[in-house]
């Protein structure tokens, strides 16, 4: 018999055990939903996992099973939450679709999931009643907060109220699937993000920390990024870990946002900055006060320096983060660094400026267009490569890995790596325009323009906007002859992408820049329109 020298326990990291540990350990400590039709109501970590059990044993009794997909059309609420964890303790993936994806991508995200089951809100009803006929595999709709007189499908309550709590969550390996989320990319179909029990747990250890966001039992957050876009950037998930009072909420209006900090004295918050560009021009203009407020996490899109400084002006601290949905999704964030204290003004705002630190579980580097990996010198920029606990392999249900033989995930982003260990992005080479945290591709953009008569060729690029962060201008050349005008070129292609793609202004030149080998390069487009604005648009807080 050989002797095993381990002499610990095996102790599988199983996000369950994170609603396993909040109801033992902080059952009372609340979950506050801030509802779509204004209300407000209150539950507590102990309710919100016996419900969870209660739902793993009504999705057992619809015939779901291990590796079933359990998807939610919802805003932030507790019963999306209990949801989570729900359809996952019934060995589930919870499929978190984003309702802002046009109806040919919700029709093939729900097609090539294979989900089995919808939980929708009630104001999604519009969009799930057009959908249902292209949706060929759900065979349960569920709605979370049927209005009084609702006729339709069942109610969330009824279903899992019929359900007693005893169910014990379905035996899982750490490197089971529990969530997908689809991240559209710069062309073609959106390609699905499978998460693991494993990843999600040292995610949200790491998150907590407090180099990242700093949460404790303590404190009460309140996260203002959609649960459907990657993972509410994991606060669900490491709220349970520490015991903190989460506030979640359906409506992101600044006042709501600003009574709901005010009320349920929430200490952390996170979301991207056109979010906090209205919030903040909401504060300046009533006078409100955010009293609490310790922290807030700005991520998504660049924190622009007037806002980081506008939020120190209010004793409020700045997390910078960076991420994305392949990396469930934090990358990276500007916390505080040693000597803190010591930096002037100026260097604190600086250091928050860039994009952080990595947590322990994600590596980065740079590499050139050749693959060197370069210093890290804080001059040198490149290719942003990542890999870690929490990074994509490969996406769903594609053959090909999405990273190189050494694990390397190339994120599209541009950026140069300080010796301090900070990040700093610098450009972008995927080709997308982030619009208020959501893409556009501007590759589809310039396919619809090129279609119009009169455009020989276009190419569109993201220029700096307020309250959006960014909006597409597109630059066109016109045929020889051709007096195509703006308004015709916006005309041409208004059917043929969605209303908030619609680029903010159409510009024309003589010839775009091409790189030696013929391409159209971006960067050089980009340095050209550096200094463009859109007509009307005051800037209310710049990039500096
Ligand atoms: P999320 O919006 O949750 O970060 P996405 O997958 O939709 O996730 O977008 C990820 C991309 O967003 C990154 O690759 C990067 O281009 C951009 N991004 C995210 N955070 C930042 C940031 N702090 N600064 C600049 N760009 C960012």
């Amino acid at each position: 018999m050989t002797l095993r020298l381990g002499t610990q326990q095996d102790w599988p990291l199983n996000v369950m055990r994170l609603v396993d540990h909040a109801e033992r350990e902080h059952g009372d400590r609340e979950v506050v939903s801030a509802w779509a039709d204004g209300s407000t109501s209150r539950t507590s970590w102990g309710e919100i996992a016996r419900k969870a059990r209660q739902m793993a044993r009504a999705l057992e009794k619809l015939g779901l099973g291990k590796g079933d997909r359990v998807a939610t059309l919802a805003m932030n609420h507790e019963r999306h939450l209990i949801s989570w964890y729900g359809a996952i303790g019934m060995g589930g993936v919870l499929h978190t679709i984003n309702p802002r994806l046009f109806p040919e991508q919700l029709a093939y995200i729900g097609n090539h999931a294979e989900d089995r089951v919808l939980l929708y809100d009630a104001m999604m009803k519009p969009l799930v009643d057009a959908m249902k006929p292209a949706w060929k595999t759900i065979e349960h709709y569920i709605v979370y907060d049927p209005p009084a007189g609702w006729e339709g499908d069942p109610s969330f309550e009824e279903w899992i109220g019929a359900e007693d709590d005893e169910f014990r969550w379905v035996e899982a390996d750490e490197r089971d699937p529990i969530g997908l989320c689809y991240t559209s990319g710069t062309t073609g179909n959106p390609k699905g993000v499978i998460y693991e029990h494993r990843g999600m747990v040292l995610h949200a250890l790491a998150e907590v920390q407090p180099d990242c966001f700093d949460l404790g039992k303590r404190d009460c957050a309140l996260p203002i990024v959609p649960m459907f876009h990657a993972n509410a950037w994991g606060l669900p998930w490491a709220a349970p870990l520490v015991g903190c009072k989460l506030v979640l909420s359906a409506d992101y209006s600044a006042k709501r946002m600003v009574d709901l900090f005010r009320d349920e004295k929430v200490t952390h918050s996170a979301g991207v900055p056109t979010i906090w560009v209205d919030m903040i021009a909401h504060i300046e203009k009533t006078g409100d006060t955010l009293d609490n407020l310790k922290t807030v996490t700005i991520g998504g899109s660049a924190a622009p320096r007037a806002m980081i400084k506008w939020f120190r002006s209010h004793g409020i601290e700045v997390g910078h983060a960076w991420g994305m949905t392949e990396l469930s999704p934090i990358g990276s964030l500007a916390g505080k660094p040693a000597g803190w204290e010591d930096m002037s003004d100026e260097e604190q705002i600086e250091w928050t400026a860039r994009q952080g630190r990595v947590p322990f579980g994600i590596e980065m580097r740079i590499v050139d267009d050749a693959g060197n990996v370069l210093p890290r010198d804080g001059k040198a920029s490149g290719d942003l490569q990542v890999r870690g606990a929490w990074v994509i392999e490969r996406y769903f249900k594609e053959d090909a890995p999405a990273i190189d033989a050494d694990g390397w995930f190339s994120t599209g982003d541009v950026a140069a790596l300080h010796p301090d260990g900070t990040m700093q992005i610098t450009d972008r080479s995927k080709d997308v325009i982030k619009s208020g945290g959501e893409w556009i591709s501007s590759i589809e953009l310039e396919n619809a323009a090129v279609g119009v008569d009169g455009v020989a060729e276009a190419a569109c690029i993201g220029i700096f906007h307020p309250k959006w962060d960014e909006r597409p201008l597109l630059v066109c050349v016109r045929e020889e002859g051709h007096h195509v005008t703006g308004e015709e070129v916006l005309a041409g292609i208004r059917d043929q992408v969605a209303k908030w793609w619609l680029p903010d202004a159409v510009e024309f030149v003589d010839e775009l820049p091409h790189t030696a080998t013929g391409k159209l390069s971006k960067k050089t487009l980009r340095e050209q329109f550096a200094d463009y604005r859109f007509e009307g648009v005051e800037a209310m807080t710049g990039r500096d």
